[in-house]
């Protein structure tokens, strides 16, 4: 699962990546199975549950769930005419599961605004009818070949054909994909064009110093606009966040401290990050790690379970789901099997959020 951020020129993304990037707390050593390439960053998604559970097992390594962030630049305005949006960029955003848009909420006469003012909700607009004109661009282009295997009387041809009408209507009246009604058949074939405005958005308030609440009447726009499209906002001082993220840990306390933040804004951004995604966290605990796992929401036992090795959900045989509550209660695994309360879950479960499992596995 992954995220893309885009935003117009100067509205602080690249500082914003690198808060994310150089955080201490996201060791990309934690996930040696991911490629990192230069553009893309780590980022972990603080949960205080991992502490709670971390109390009975005193663990060598406490590990949180992470998210794969993509810096994706170059967005313009007209940009989907060919003044900047490349094939590159393209395919960066195809990619992406989710859209986090960084938003300027803070004036800075040093900083040049590429629409000649700070704007957020004329740069929104901007950027939402770029990606409706590129799916547009993009429909159009796939849109032959399906015609024509249509006509010759493929059934899935004329289901896809189907769908890219009911974009093209909708983006014609220039409403993004997102805020349409889709069938679960639709929804599938809509996810395999990879349309840019069908993904789910997050909006990133870039706030000025001293409106680190984002309460100032900028962000309220911004507010107003991503509620009226269904989405969240979190602000976000960009340049504050990259000086926290260059602290060591005691510092970086005293900092947010004098600051009034209970903890860097890029924990929020995390969590909404993954609450955007449809994403959810079980659990695995022992005395060698306490790791939170990321799943989608609605994810099967063996779908869990291969999340930490394909060859698990293969061989799924069956997990063994206990709760925080469970252990804060009988404190120890055996203890809670002795009570009973140890659920033995086969192929069919579906993951609750929290849950801590074992699973059993053939190989
Ligand atoms: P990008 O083009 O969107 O990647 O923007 P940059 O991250 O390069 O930021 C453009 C300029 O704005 C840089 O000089 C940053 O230092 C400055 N900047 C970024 N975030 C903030 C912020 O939160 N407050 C202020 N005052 N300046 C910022």
């Amino acid at each position: 699962m992954e995220a893309g951020i885009v935003g117009l020129p100067n509205v602080g993304k690249s500082t914003l990546f690198n808060a994310l990037t150089a955080s201490k707390a996201a060791q990309s050593a934690n996930y040696p199975f991911c490629t990192i390439e230069p553009n893309e960053g780590i980022v972990s998604v603080p949960d205080g549950r991992l502490d709670r559970i971390s109390k009975y097992f005193n663990p060598q390594k406490i590990i949180p769930a992470a998210l794969k962030l993509v810096d994706i630049a170059g967005i313009v305005k007209g940009a989907s005419e060919g003044e900047g949006l490349g094939n590159k960029f393209l395919s960066h955003i195809r990619e992406v599961d989710a859209i986090l848009q960084v938003v300027r909420c803070f004036e800075d006469p040093d900083v040049t605004h590429v629409a000649g003012g700070v704007n957020p909700l004329s740069d929104m607009e901007v950027i939402e009818t770029e990606l409706m004109l590129a799916d547009m661009q993009s429909i159009e282009n796939s849109r032959n070949k399906a015609e024509r295997a249509a006509r010759a009387g493929d059934k899935e041809a004329k289901e896809r054909l189907a769908v890219m009408e009911k974009c093209t209507a909708s983006l014609d009246q220039l409403i993004p994909l997102r805020k349409l009604k889709w069938e679960d058949s639709e929804q599938k074939i809509l996810a395999s064009f990879g349309l840019m405005t069908a993904k789910p958005v997050l909006y990133i308030a870039n706030v000025d110093e001293n409106d680190l609440g984002g309460n100032g009447p900028l962000v309220q726009k911004v507010k107003e606009f991503a509620t009226a499209n269904g989405a969240g906002v979190v602000p976000v001082c960009a340049k504050l966040e990259s000086e926290i993220a260059e602290l060591d840990e005691g510092d970086r306390l005293e900092m947010l401290q004098s600051v009034g933040l209970e903890e860097p804004a890029l924990a929020y951004l995390a969590r909404a990050a993954y609450q955007t995604l449809g994403l959810q966290s079980y659990f695995t605990a022992g005395p060698k790690e306490v790791r939170a796992w990321t799943i989608p929401i609605g994810a099967t036992g063996p779908q869990a379970a291969g999340v930490i090795h394909s060859d698990f959900e293969r061989g799924f045989i069956r997990a063994e789901v206990y709760t925080l509550q469970d252990l804060e209660t009988y404190k120890t695994e055996a203890a809670i099997r002795q009570a009973g309360k140890l659920r033995v879950e086969g192929k069919a479960y579906v993951m609750k959020d929290g849950d801590i499992c074992h699973f059993l596995f053939n190989v």
